[in-house]
């Protein structure tokens, strides 16, 4: 093939890539297929001048603006940026961006770097004019995007007024619009569960949500949003990027307190590297770190080459994505009974992790993904959030793949499935169905819910095995057969004696908590505290109204079809009176925000492991004392909660002056036992 014919072919796959990418959020080419032909394009481009055409999309940004949204049209490039996968492309950036400043004759300052998390989000551009913002848009193609200002209006990370600063007549900030990873995992469940089409990443499902038309539905997404520069502006200056961010932070903006300066470049690679090693750590997916270049003078002598400046580079993270085999697809029930299917692969690294199966949600996804037995397939993890099959791999395909079909009874107990109305799982029946039953246990036992040390899957599996719990009640009773635990092999005293002592502390977990173990459909951690605050007690709940459950706020008919549902079971109704009578408890006030509290106003970070409660579990103490629980610390947190490891936010709180408390302290400020340190508040 010649290189004009290739290079045309490579235009029509990058094209239709992006269109799907940029125009459709739902990518159906691996990320590192993509950027292999677009460094194969820029190749051929590089070596054969006259097939240079500025159509290209080695010269554009993004793709067109979706129609439905008004366009805006961009003051200032929003451009794209160049990749430096290892530490040689990084040294070579540097040295080519200082021979380019040594030869334009200019005297030059000397140079310095931000490096910054590269948020994998969509970028969005705001404009404040007087103070105000005016309009807030897409990057769209880069000279155009789409104006989706009612939508940014509802993520409240994005002030709609600049805050204690001069307002100058007009400035842009520019920032990525994301999803925290817990909010995509359960986007996609309730997805799949509604048989919608389930987002391949973060980056897409924030895209998604963010280019809704209807900005009811956008506001139900909790985007949020990471701020990173300043564009066009007018009636305000600034000599570097640094200072530009510091501006941001104090008007208002989310601006990440781990950015750092550096004068050197090998400090700048110890950063990128840091960020590699800690993208699990944080709550929001992250695919690079972005250098930049600090001075905006330096900037502009640097100035743009095609669709990316070339005062900043983006260290990209090894891939989260790979692609293997998709050997079978296997099924599994669930412990509310749905048959859900999932992906046996050959075992294959993604992200440093060794990967070999993957969830594929319902037949329906399987089926608008074309996923058959046999398959090659792109294979992700995005954040801690569990391993997916995005796509297959049509092109590499022999003939001899196989089409799914999902089996008409369940795998586990073999009985016949059905399909409730409406719905698109298919559900074993079987209420004694050993999965529904060890699943059920098991989720009983779990963190969000009583929390009982040593009661996991292989213990709860052996002891419905051994015909020691066969109802989550059982598991009040498993006191009365020490000696038989002791016996089993494997177990010791201690062991025993420990998991009794569990046992009988989560009998003192609120009533909310044991609402979320029942594990009733719909109602998880969160729904069992709005639950919980309508029906605050077990008799509350065997007596309550259907239509006034369905009115309370939180609940809605679904929650409240699921809770009269499993109400009207004998079995389930005599199981929570055995509850009852093991000495659970059965009501109690759920934790609200409370104005007043201890913690209120104040923003509080929490950082390393706790040993008295997860980090989650801090987060929720937090608000429930009235404060506000955030990610990073900065000028505005009163203080930090320093648990085991956690040593990055304790650097930074000790470099800002905000005060670190240890889990101890920060136990009595909770109880009200000690004052909260002062702190500014946000
Ligand atoms: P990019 O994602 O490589 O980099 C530019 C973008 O980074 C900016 O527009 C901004 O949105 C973002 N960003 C995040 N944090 C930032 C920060 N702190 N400072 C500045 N920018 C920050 O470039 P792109 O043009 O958006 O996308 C290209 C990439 O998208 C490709 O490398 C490829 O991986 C992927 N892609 C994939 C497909 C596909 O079909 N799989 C198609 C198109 C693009």
């Amino acid at each position: 093939m010649s290189a004009a014919d290739r290079a045309a072919e490579l235009r029509e796959l990058i094209e239709d890539a992006n269109h799907r990418y940029y125009v459709l959020d739902d990518p159906d080419v691996d990320d590192q297929v993509y950027d292999a032909w677009m460094r194969e394009l820029q190749g051929i481009e590089a070596e054969h001048p006259e097939l240079l055409d500025p159509d290209s999309p080695t010269q554009r940004v993004g793709g067109a603006p979706a129609e439905g949204f008004a366009q805006v049209r961009h003051r200032e490039p929003m451009l794209s940026l160049d990749n430096a996968r290892n530490a040689d492309e990084l040294i070579d950036w540097h040295r080519r961006i200082t021979t380019l400043l040594e030869a334009d004759g200019e005297p030059s300052e000397p140079l310095r770097f931000v490096v910054e998390p590269k948020i994998d989000g969509l970028a969005v551009s705001l404009v404040y004019e007087r103070g105000r913002l005016a309009v807030g848009a897409t990057r769209g193609d880069g000279l155009v995007g789409e104006d989706v200002t009612q939508n940014l209006r509802t993520i409240r990370a994005i002030p709609t007024r600049l805050h204690r600063v001069q307002a100058p007549p007009a400035v842009e900030v520019r920032g990525e619009v994301y999803l925290p990873l817990d909010a995509f995992a359960r986007l996609n469940e309730a997805r799949a569960e509604r048989g919608l089409p389930t987002f391949a990443n973060p980056r897409n499902s924030a895209a998604g949500s963010l280019r809704q038309l209807d900005p009811a539905e956008a506001a139900e997404r909790p985007l949020s949003i990471w701020s990173y520069a300043v564009g066009f502006r007018d009636g305000i200056e600034f000599t570097s990027h640094f200072e530009a961010l510091e501006w941001m932070r104090g008007a208002g903006f989310r601006v990440n307190s781990e950015i750092e300066r550096f004068d050197h470049i090998d400090d700048v690679l110890a950063a990128c590297e840091r960020w590699e090693e800690r993208r699990g750590e944080v709550d929001y997916d992250i695919d690079g770190a972005v250098v930049k270049v600090d001075s905006l003078a330096l900037q502009q002598r640097l100035g743009t080459v095609g669709r990316a400046p070339r005062w900043a580079v983006a260290w990209k993270f090894k891939p989260v994505r790979a692609t293997t085999r998709l050997n079978r697809i296997l099924v599994n029930t669930g412990r509310t009974g749905a048959l859900v299917p999932f992906a046996d692969l050959e075992a294959v690294v993604v992200g440093g992790v060794t990967v070999r199966q993957a969830t594929l949600h319902n037949q329906e996804d399987i089926a608008r993904k074309d996923l058959r037995e046999g398959d090659k397939v792109i294979v992700q993890r995005a954040g801690d959030v569990i391993p997916q099959v995005v796509a297959p791999l049509v092109q590499d395909r022999t003939g001899d793949e196989i089409p799914f079909e999902m089996p008409t009874h369940c795998g586990i107990c073999g009985t016949r499935a059905v399909r409730p109305e409406g719905e698109v799982q298919l559900r074993c029946p079987n209420r004694a169905c050993p999965a529904v039953i060890v699943g059920s246990l098991e989720h009983f036992a779990s963190r969000g819910a009583m929390d009982i040390e040593g009661l996991g899957e292989k213990t709860v599996r052996r002891f419905y095995d051994e015909g020691l719990l066969a109802d989550v009640a059982d598991i009040y009773d498993l006191a009365e057969h020490r000696d038989e635990l002791i016996a089993l092999d494997g177990f010791k005293d201690v062991s025993v004696d420990n998991l009794l002592a569990a046992i009988e502390a989560s009998k003192a977990q609120p009533w909310h908590r044991l609402l979320n173990a029942l594990g009733i459909r719909h109602v998880g951690e969160i729904t069992a505290e709005a639950v919980a605050a309508v029906v605050p007690s077990l008799d509350d709940l065997l007596s309550a109204d259907p239509e006034a459950l369905a009115e309370a706020e939180g609940v809605g008919p679904v929650v409240a079809g699921a809770i009269v549902d499993h109400l009207s079971s004998d079995t389930n109704r005599r199981t929570l009176e055995r509850l009852r009578a093991a000495g659970l408890t059965v009501e109690g006030p759920v934790p609200t925000a409370r104005e007043g509290g201890p913690l209120d106003g104040l923003s509080v970070v929490v950082t390393g492991t706790l040993s008295a409660m997860s980090r989650d579990e801090a987060k929720r103490a937090i608000v429930a004392a009235g404060g506000k629980a955030t990610n990073s610390v900065s000028g505005a947190t009163a203080f930090l909660v320093a648990g085991e490891g956690g040593g990055g936010k304790r650097s930074k709180a000790e470099s800002l002056g905000v005060p670190v408390v240890g889990e101890d302290e920060f136990a009595a400020i909770l109880d009200g036992s000690a004052p909260a340190p002062a702190g500014e508040g946000d």
